[in-house]
Parts: C-alpha cells; sequence; structure tokens
C-alpha cells in the first residue's frame, strides 16, 4: 500500500474499517463539524474556473495566503487562458517564483492552458475526465476545481482530509484514490465538497498532524484516535 511521507502506518489492529459504523460517524461528526466550522470553504480567491485552477497548480506545498498574494497580481496580468499559453515561460516562472516549484508548475500551468486553448474552446472544462487530461491536473487538483469552482460534488483528498479520515477510522487507505473511493461510499454524495473542507479546517484548527488537541477537539467522543498517539 502507498503511504504518504507524512501518514503514519494505522497500526494493525485498527488496520480493517467498517463501512457501516464509518458512514455512522460521518452521521455523528457531520453536524458537529458544521457547527463548529460554519463558513468553512476553500481559502484560495478566484472569480473564475481557470482562476481556481490556477490558484490549485500554485497552491502545492505552498500556503493559500502565499498563493493569494501571487495570483493578486498575476490575475490583473494574465485574464484568459491564451494569455497564459502564450507567455514566455521563464515570465511566469518569474510571476510564480515565490510559490516554490516555480519551473514545474510554470510548465504545468503554461501546458495546462494551451490544451484548454487549442482542445476545449478556451473554457476551463468541467468533468473529471477532461480536467485530469490537463499537464499537471491531478485528481486532487481536479476535485477542488469542479467542486468550487462548478459546485459539483468532489473529495479533494489533500494532507489533511488523508489524515483526518485515518484517524477518524473512515478510511485504512493513505493512497488518495482510494481513500476518496472509500470517503465516496460513507458520505453523502450532496455533502462531499464541503466534507473535504471540513476535515482541512478541523486538521488546521485541532487535528494538526504533530500533536492534535485531543482534548478540546469536539468530535473527541466519536474518535478511535482520541488520545492515543499510536494511533496519529
Ligand atoms: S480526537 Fe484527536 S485525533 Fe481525533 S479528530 Fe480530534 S484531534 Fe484528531
Amino acid at each position: 500500500m502507498a503511504k504518504s511521507a507524512t501518514i503514519k502506518a494505522f497500526p494493525e489492529r485498527n488496520r480493517r474499517v467498517d463501512k457501516a459504523e464509518a458512514a455512522e460517524r460521518v452521521r455523528k461528526i457531520w453536524p458537529v463539524l458544521k457547527k463548529t466550522y460554519p463558513n468553512a470553504k476553500t481559502a484560495l480567491n478566484f472569480r473564475n474556473p481557470l482562476e481556481l485552477l490556477i490558484a490549485t497548480i500554485l497552491s502545492a506545498q505552498c500556503t493559500d495566503v502565499r498563493v493569494n498574494m501571487v495570483t493578486e497580481k498575476a490575475f490583473k496580468k494574465y485574464k484568459s487562458a491564451a494569455d497564459w499559453a502564450k507567455a514566455d515561460l521563464k515570465e511566469i516562472e518569474s510571476d510564480i517564483k515565490s510559490t516554490g516549484f516555480y519551473h514545474n508548475k510554470a510548465v504545468s500551468i503554461k501546458g495546462a492552458c494551451k490544451k484548454i486553448v487549442e482542445q476545449f474552446d478556451s473554457k476551463v472544462p468541467c468533468t473529471m475526465e477532461k480536467l485530469s487530461s490537463l499537464p499537471g491536473v491531478g485528481r486532487k487538483t481536479a476535485n477542488v476545481v469542479l467542486g468550487n469552482a462548478f459546485d459539483k460534488p468532489a473529495i479533494a483528498c489533500d494532507t489533511h482530509v488523508i489524515r483526518l479520515s485515518r484517524r477518524l477510522g473512515l478510511s485504512e487507505n493513505s493512497n488518495a484514490v482510494k481513500l476518496e473511493s472509500d470517503l465516496a461510499e460513507i458520505v453523502p454524495k450532496k455533502n462531499w465538497t464541503m466534507f473535504s473542507h471540513l476535515l482541512i479546517f478541523h486538521g488546521r484548527n485541532y487535528c494538526r498532524a504533530r500533536k492534535p488537541d485531543c482534548e478540546n477537539c469536539p468530535i473527541a467522543k466519536h474518535c478511535p484516535a482520541a488520545n492515543d498517539p499510536a494511533l496519529w
């Protein structure tokens, strides 16, 4: 089983996740998380699907705050997919440099925009199949765009979603694709996008990677990993 570098292996005694129990746990934690984070949404600033696509590509290994600083300027300069597609690669690199991994990100952005112009009539496509066919666009990025720019149910499995799903006993997988499929079975479809946001907010506020605040966590009574470092 593939493992993220930041995710510890689930101990053997808890490897098997009972789907019915996991679905019941989702039902119990959902209202608590909704109440705790009533304004949960993506922290990336965007006005249209193209801007969210670019911002999400830039957000890899970078904070949302930094991405927003970079895109505030960049979106004034590059207003369409064609603008990005025809721009000089070095110039894009320079404009996005502070987000890190700027060469690869510039290649992805330019390549994705070129394909959007040439094959999708200059519009960001709104299906998983087409979005994930764009250079540099993986399933997670596609799900962020589908869920937040197109209002389609989508589970974006970032590091928080993976970590919390495992601690909460919702999936034993650390592979993002398998974990997304596990969550899709136990979370009602209409809640997919918001459930990702809630786990991300909870991961930032209580269930942090190194030192989760189980003492004050509002869903601790439903969590099999509460106060058990062996399960973090
Ligand atoms: S009880 Fe602890 S491990 Fe469980 S969700 Fe809360 S902070 Fe995370």
